[in-house]
């Protein structure tokens, strides 16, 4: 039991962490892969392009046929062929010959530049679709002028992408460019979540006296789904062993990889979650010195990772963030598990109690960098302000006045223009 330690942030994330592995693989098509981990390695089987090809519409040329070319001295060319996109092996260009060619036409062997269309006499509008019987050049070209070499962007055999890559659009793209309609990626972790509370309703129920909707599994839900785990509802346990133990076993019934449930995690009388999952497994109950947020439970229940968050709904956010989405990103594969940061010119005085405070601020962009303003009240039974918030003003640990004008970082929670 290490109760009655207070662990810095930094030292119960590192806690949580230490136990948090990354999850198997699985195989999926590459179009559904977007913010997926890389589970294996990819060469690219050929060179990308397989072919020399024009970057630019234009002509094909032997540059040492235009050499000296220029406005006022121009050299014409006979036009012998025409070669649209997706055409197959062109014939060769003769010498003293030009070929019409577009972007990313193949280049007929014998010519080692193309003439962009702009620098000849073809307006490209004579309302005819044909290539002209001659062409004049008005401009001399370098060998290998507009050409994109065959390999130009990936070389046959060459690794395109590593185990561990993070797959935004682009390497999909690559993906894609190299013909892999599926691919190998670290599963999503599968996280169910349980709101613990003789006092909450669910979201369609009515209210009662002393009643409140469960806004935590919705929420909790959300930020599971936002950080790449696929969420399952338990639903709301009553404040008994008997309840919160029939709801974690249906979860790990229907297998889980994650246990996560709000409330129940204090010093209350009632607040039994930390009993039942220490007599079926193992917990560590911290008291983590940071604000919001009150102890923080983390354990295994038979053998399944689990963390209590409180039931506060900003404190239950804010740990998620600061707990839970690490270790989901670990569990994926990913290696960043840093939150980005920015730095801020905070605009307004904060108070905060010297715990390393996560304080609720909106973060703009001004001329001179990003400023911080207050959102209002940080109660953190006051959802609302999050919902005015942007981001997380980090203030550190035995501080407790932030002078207007300071420096701080700042998480961003979202980008208000992304
Ligand atoms: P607890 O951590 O169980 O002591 O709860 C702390 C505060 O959060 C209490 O005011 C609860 O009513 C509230 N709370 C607990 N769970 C939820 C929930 N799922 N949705 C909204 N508020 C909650
Ligand atoms: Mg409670």
């Amino acid at each position: 039991m290490e109760s009655q330690e207070l662990l810095s942030v930094l030292e119960a994330r590192e806690r949580l962490l230490a136990g948090v592995g990354v999850l198997d693989f699985e195989n999926i098509v590459t179009d559904t892969a977007v913010g997926r981990v890389m589970a294996e390695d990819v060469l690219s089987p050929h060179d990308v392009p397989t072919f020399a090809s024009s970057s630019m519409d234009g002509y094909a040329v032997r540059a040492a046929d235009v050499a000296g070319a220029s406005a006022d001295s121009a050299v014409a060319l006979p036009v012998t062929a025409d070669i649209p996109a997706g055409s197959g092996i062109p014939q060769e260009l003769a010498e003293g010959a030009a070929a019409r060619i577009m972007t990313g036409a193949p280049l007929p062997a014998g010519a080692d530049a193309v003439v962009p269309i702009e620098l000849t006499d073809d307006s490209g509008d004579r309302g005819d679709t044909r290539a002209p019987q001659n062409v004049s050049v008005l401009s001399s070209v370098e060998t290998g002028d507009c050409v994109r070499p065959a390999g130009l962007d990936m070389r046959s055999g060459e690794q395109v992408l590593a185990a561990g890559d993070y797959l935004r659009p682009q390497e999909i793209g690559v993906l894609a460019a190299v013909g892999r309609g599926r691919v190998r990626v670290v599963r999503k972790p599968r996280v169910a979540i349980l709101s613990t509370g003789d006092e909450l309703v669910v979201v369609g129920g009515s209210l009662g006296p002393g009643q409140i909707r469960d806004a935590n599994s919705f929420m909790l839900s959300s930020l599971v789904r936002r950080y790449g785990g696929v969420p399952t509802l338990l639903g709301i346990a009553r404040d008994r062993a008997q309840d919160v133990e029939a709801m974690l076993d249906r979860a790990l019934e229907f297998g889980t990889d994650w246990l996560l449930s709000s409330g129940g995690v204090s010093v209350g009388a009632f607040d039994c979650v930390r009993s039942v999952v220490e007599r079926h497994g193992k917990i560590s109950f911290w008291r983590v010195n940071m604000r919001p947020g009150k102890p923080l439970a983390f354990g295994h229940y038979k053998g399944t990772p689990f963390l209590g968050v409180p039931g506060n709904p900003v404190s239950a956010m804010v740990s998620f963030e600061v707990f839970a989405r690490p270790a989901l990103q670990k569990l994926s594969g990913r290696c960043a598990l840093d939150k980005p940061s920015v730095e801020v010119t905070v605009l307004d005085e904060f108070v905060s109690d010297g715990r390393e405070s996560y304080l609720r601020v909106m973060v703009c962009r001004e001329e001179d960098g990003f400023v911080a303003r207050s959102v209002g009240s940080q109660d953190s039974g006051i959802l609302t302000s999050l919902v005015r918030a942007n981001a997380l003003l980090i203030v550190p640990a035995g501080e407790t006045r932030v002078a207007a004008g300071r420096r701080m970082h700042a998480w961003m929670l979202d980008w208000m223009h992304d």
